[in-house]
């Protein structure tokens, strides 16, 4: 058994150790009437390229970082709560920028995408299941219906739902019955959720109405997902570009074959969605990645075979006993093309990064309950160290880059005055990144996440779902 696998006994969560260093301890909550805090001890990964503090010390105060450096030489402000993190390791809170939060209900193994779903109440559900794994900042993948994600962003914004991932906003742009994948497009398609368009003036009249509404995100699909779909023109995406950058709004493109992904980038787009399976990435390809330098997420997860048909303790948590023997009795066929895709899948993904493309974390989590809001996070984590990413480059792919890329300038970093968004690491992730597993706690705005009751919403023992 890893020494990071989590065991279910009963109603209560016990942390295997394995004897690797012993006792795991919670560090002591903060105080949430809002005094300062200072951590100290602790290793702390900042998040970008600046090295690691090893017996570091941070303050934080007002739901803000407001000092770090190394223990002795950051003072505590008067009054301040000590809090000893020796022996463990602090990381940023993860920024993932592609989810598709609201939509998911863990019915069944298939996954079930329907209007009535897209809740108030299921979207804090997804933002506390993301949270709950250390993952502070939540871009919706274009697929959320806007009059439901802006009253919850305002409402969150306000003060509303503490401890959940913060959600920000992106639209969807697609060709009539066309876009999401054959599961979300049931709810995508029911709450009229994208904006349909088949000629370039409905497009750019699209990305306005995103303007106005202070949307500064928008996603397109391309291609035609082996003529089952409308294909968006390339003039409409072309329109689409050009108006949403005159707008300040950043365009993320789905494509998944190389053609595909050569226009959208010679195209303009700030963010790749996917990675090619069926084809090696060639050098025309990896041209026009040198010349454009895109942000790009992998979102591996989806194609792989999940941790769930493995019973990975970690991954089990969340789910509940009906939904995992559903998952196991119909969502584990091994696929014969795995090696062959394994080897494709490490190759393109080096060659993308050394070409040009800028790693971002995204998981297009909330399409299958198989591969889900929180736990997929440390998956896609994990596959960039396995097909050769030094775990060092794999987190600032998790936090800084992504914050970056989507403009978020307040979190991302264990830096001065930015948001107190971290998490408490049992053991260092630059030596294994599964690592980044081993959650002894996560801090939103300073304030301690409740894992503890989150996690037994979901898990073994929780309410069965409906089949
Ligand atoms: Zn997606």
């Amino acid at each position: 058994m890893q020494p990071w696998t989590w065991r279910v006994a009963g109603t209560g969560l016990l942390l295997v150790t394995a004897g690797v260093l012993g006792v795991s301890s919670q560090p002591r909550p903060a105080p949430t009437t809002g005094g300062p805090v200072l951590y100290e001890g602790a290793r702390v990964i900042i998040g970008d390229e600046r090295p690691t503090i090893d017996d570091g010390a941070f303050v934080v105060a007002g739901g803000r970082i407001t000092a770090v450096g190394r223990r002795g030489e950051v003072t505590a402000p008067a009054g301040a709560t000590r809090v000893d993190l020796s022996g463990k390791t602090v990381m940023p809170a993860i920024v993932n920028i592609h989810a598709h939060v609201g939509y998911e209900k863990y019915l069944e193994a298939e996954g079930l995408s329907r209007g009535e779903h897209f809740t108030e109440a299921n979207l804090l559900d997804h933002l506390y299941r993301e949270a709950a794994f250390g993952v502070g900042s939540m871009l919706d993948a274009g697929s959320g219906a806007l009059p439901v994600t802006q009253k919850f962003q305002s409402d969150q914004r306000a003060g509303r739902f503490p401890g959940a991932a913060r959600l920000h906003l992106m639209g969807g742009i697609v060709p009539v019955q066309g876009g999401p994948d054959h599961i979300l497009i049931q709810g995508t398609r029911a709450l009229g959720a994208n904006y349909e368009v088949t000629r370039s003036p409905e497009a750019r009249t699209a990305v306005q109405d995103l303007k106005a509404k202070g949307v500064r995100h928008v996603k397109i699909w391309l291609g035609d997902r082996n003529g089952t779909y409308p294909a968006m023109p390339h003039e409409v995406y072309d329109a689409v570009i050009d108006e949403a950058h005159k707008a300040g709004i950043a365009v993320h493109a789905h494509a998944t074959n190389l053609r595909d992904q050569k226009d959208a980038i010679r195209a303009g787009i700030d963010v790749l969605v996917h990675t090619v399976q069926n084809a090696p990435v060639d050098d025309e390809l990896a041209a026009v990645l040198a010349e454009k330098r895109p942000y790009w997420t992998t979102v591996f997860g989806l194609g792989d075979r999940s941790e769930v048909c493995d019973r990975n303790p970690f991954v089990l948590q969340v789910l509940s006993a009906a939904i995992v023997s559903d998952i196991l009795a119909t969502d584990c066929r091994p696929n014969p093309n795995a090696a062959v895709r394994e080897q494709r899948l490490k190759a393109n993904f080096m060659k993308m990064i050394a070409s040009g493309a800028r790693l971002v974390l995204g998981t297009d989590a909330g399409v299958w309950p198989r591969y889900t809001f929180g736990t997929a996070d440390h998956h896609e984590l994990q596959r960039y160290v396995e097909f050769g990413l030094p775990p060092a480059q794999a987190i600032i792919a998790a936090t800084s880059r992504p914050a970056e890329a989507i403009g978020l300038t307040d979190v991302g970093v264990i830096a001065n005055d930015r948001r107190a968004d971290f998490l408490v690491l049992d053991a260092n992730p630059l030596d294994d990144i599964r690592n980044t597993r081993r959650i002894a706690a996560v801090y939103l705005d300073g304030a301690a996440v409740d894992r503890a009751a989150l996690l037994a919403r979901w898990g073994p023992a929780a309410g069965t779902p409906a089949r």
